[in-house]
């Protein structure tokens, strides 16, 4: 199903398909596992934590809020210094240039749950162990088996015809070296020492890039397979509290996937979104502008009724 459509899609090559297999599915678990084992062993350092949870923060920020909502969904608009800096953000989270990471999103957002959708966890059927298969593909499978990707010049012409944004995908190996290297720097540079830069790149570098990694793809697997709808849509998309409050406000996938350009995920009474908290205050700032804030009209019309108990 995954390939099912081939609209909209470009082939991979077998050298690309195997970086990937390495960067997005390989290394991440291994790092984790490692990181776990250092801190049952050894510890953390609060100087490690708090890198590591700064880093956290700019990369999901950079995600939801720049690659997300301001560039895929064009949710709202601002001014372009945060605009650079919203992309930049999303570079650092280490999950591709930002026009690659759009055209696959877009590309969700068309077929969602469908065949053409690059990474639904119902493609192989709605038995527990195709959903079991499905979770896995739709978490990190799917950046190594899918032969063909989403074509940029298909999906995402705006960001091609946009210089800022042209910039920042070229220089995207120079963004991820400063996504290590500028928290282990720092880690080196207040405790002046050698050991502070090495272990602050294992913690808010490497750790952290498969913490966020993860955190991001869970949207992906569970918050189109558990949770609760509360809107009608065609596809299966779902509200998750704990992948929401990881994601920063992505795990309320259900509205998402009802009305795509609004910039607030979470319309529901109690739905913490701080990405949407980010775009009210850049909106309060003056450089923020043009938001879709929730249409009160269109939430009670898509508004399904309560499941019965
Ligand atoms: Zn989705
Ligand atoms: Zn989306």
């Amino acid at each position: 199903m995954p390939d099912a459509d081939g609209k909209g899609t470009v082939p991979v090559s077998a050298t690309r398909r195997h970086a990937y297999l390495l960067v997005l599915v390989v290394a991440p678990p291994i790092v984790l596992a490692a990181g776990a084992v250092v801190a049952w062993g050894r510890g953390v350092g609060p100087l490690d934590v708090t890198l590591a949870l700064v880093m956290y923060t700019i990369s999901i920020f950079g995600i939801s809020v720049g690659y997300h909502r301001m560039l895929t969904h064009r949710s709202f608009r601002c001014v372009r210094p945060v605009r650079i800096a919203l992309a930049l953000c999303g570079g650092l989270a280490l999950q591709g240039p930002a026009s690659l990471w759009v055209a696959e999103h877009r590309r969700h957002h068309k077929y969602a749950d469908r065949p053409g959708d690059p990474h639904s966890p119902w493609a192989f059927g709605d038995g527990r162990r195709a959903l079991l298969r499905g979770l896995l593909h739709a978490q990190i499978g799917w950046f190594y088996t899918a032969r063909r990707r989403s074509s940029r010049a298909h999906w995402v012409p705006d960001l091609l015809a946009d210089r800022d944004i042209r910039r920042l995908d070229a220089a995207y190996p120079l963004v991820v070296a400063a996504s290590f290297l500028l928290p282990a720097a720092a880690g080196g540079l207040l405790s002046w020492s050698w050991h502070g830069f090495w272990s602050a790149l294992f913690w808010a570098g490497l750790v952290r890039y498969a913490l966020v990694h993860h955190a991001t793809w869970s949207v992906n697997s569970i918050a189109h397979s558990f949770g609760d709808r509360a809107y009608a849509t065609r596809d299966r998309s779902t509200d998750v509290r704990w992948v929401a409050m990881l994601t920063f406000g992505e795990g309320w996938h259900n509205w998402h996937h009802a009305e795509p350009t609004c910039a607030r995920h979470g319309a529901l009474t109690g739905q913490i979104d701080a990405s949407a908290a980010l775009i009210r205050a850049l909106e309060r700032l003056g450089w923020a502008h043009d938001v879709r804030w929730p249409d009160p009209a269109r939430l009670a019309a898509r508004r399904l009724p309560p499941p019965a108990s």
